[in-house]
């Protein structure tokens, strides 16, 4: 890494970085840009790895507002390469993460501690130049130190890592609980990872695909089940007794998995929906099935106050088990293309190397 982190610093002394900007539906261009100098409050950081996330895919199919042009890219590990004026506590060659939602601060939901529920919300790397470049500017109340010993292509994953806990907090897990986690890509084995580390008694992983179904059982699940299986739902009562799971999570986000996740919660469960469906999709439940079970259906966005948790915990995560395929900026295609194939567990861009 030092040869080429060394020949970018030179290319940032020159006035000009690599960015990969969002130009329109479809339209994403490796361009030359100016480097951002950090005006007061700020910090410049040269990210190391950025992951590509399932937000970036929507913004470039339409499917999620952004402004272009726009830099994308909002999960970033990387080091501090210029503090601006009035910046305390960071120093240049700081390794750091990047929390990157700000807020008015003025609402209601804002002042009535719920920042992530503002319709005023602003992302790095959504609606401000993000990640995916050879320099990033953002206010340094936002930046978040890493501990060393960490890869940046684990660190990148405080991010997500950070949105999973918010939804752990919703679903308000307790020791012993059973646990029904569907879908086994790296949101699912996050979850997995974390209902084990809360406690859970017992933890059922449906997932299609057969690799993932192993990268299941490495992060913890006791038991793994094919959901094209004929037997699924024999395996699901097997697993419970019959009695249904006390937490089910849809880390997927389909019509089919919350209707599946709702006819598999015990009576007085929680189901927890974290993956994020298609905008128009709906679900057909029975109104008298949440009331007679005494269901709680509860949702959970972005990350409100979990990405400090997230730094802490990253290290017993296991993370570097993950299938990660890292791509250079100039290979912004494959690494677009291989996210929407889902073949890695996740896909990430390293900006600095060539
Ligand atoms: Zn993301
Ligand atoms: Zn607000």
């Amino acid at each position: 890494m030092t040869n080429s982190a060394n020949a970018s610093t030179l290319r940032l002394l020159g006035g000009k970085m690599q960015g990969l900007r969002f130009h329109g539906v479809g339209d994403l261009r490796l361009e030359e840009l100016p480097v951002p100098d950090p005006g007061p409050g700020e910090v410049r950081i040269r990210p190391l790895a950025v992951g590509v996330c399932g937000t970036d895919a929507h913004i470039l199919h339409g499917e999620f507002p952004a402004p272009a042009p726009v830099v994308l890219g909002h999960e970033v590990a990387g080091l501090v390469e210029a503090v601006g004026a009035e910046v305390k506590g960071f120093l240049e060659g700081d390794f750091v993460t990047v929390q990157p939602n700000t807020f008015c601060t003025v609402c209601r939901f804002c002042r009535t501690g719920r920042e992530h529920l503002c319709p005023e919300l602003r992302g790095y790397g959504v609606h401000a130049n993000g990640g995916f470049a050879e320099a990033e500017v953002v206010p340094a109340r936002i930046v978040y130190h890493l501990p060393t010993t960490l890869k940046p292509r684990v660190g990148c994953l405080a991010e997500p890592l950070s949105c999973c806990i918010h939804g752990m907090d919703k679903l308000g897990m307790q020791s012993g609980y059973t646990v029904l986690v569907l879908g086994a890509g790296m949101i699912g084995l996050m979850l997995t990872r974390l209902a084990r580390l809360a406690g859970a008694g017992l933890i059922v992983v449906s997932e299609p695909d057969g690799l993932r179904r192993q990268d299941a059982l490495a992060f913890g699940a006791d038991r793994v089940v094919d959901p094209q299986d004929p037997n699924w739902k024999a395996a699901m009562e097997d697993a419970t007794g019959g009695s249904g799971f006390d937490a089910v999570i849809d880390a997927v986000g389909s019509s089919r998995t919350f209707e599946q996740g709702v006819s598999l919660a015990a009576r007085g469960g929680t189901i927890l929906v974290f993956g994020v469906a298609p905008m128009q999709a709906t679900a057909s439940v029975r109104p008298y099935d949440i009331f007679s079970r005494e269901l709680t259906v509860v949702g959970a966005l972005i990350n409100p106050f979990t990405h400090e948790r997230a730094v802490h915990l990253l290290p017993q995560m296991g993370l570097d088990k993950l299938r990660i395929a890292a791509f250079p900026l100039a290979e912004f295609k494959q690494a677009f293309d291989m996210q929407a194939a889902g073949t890695a567990t996740k896909v990430e861009i390293l900006p600095q190397q060539h």
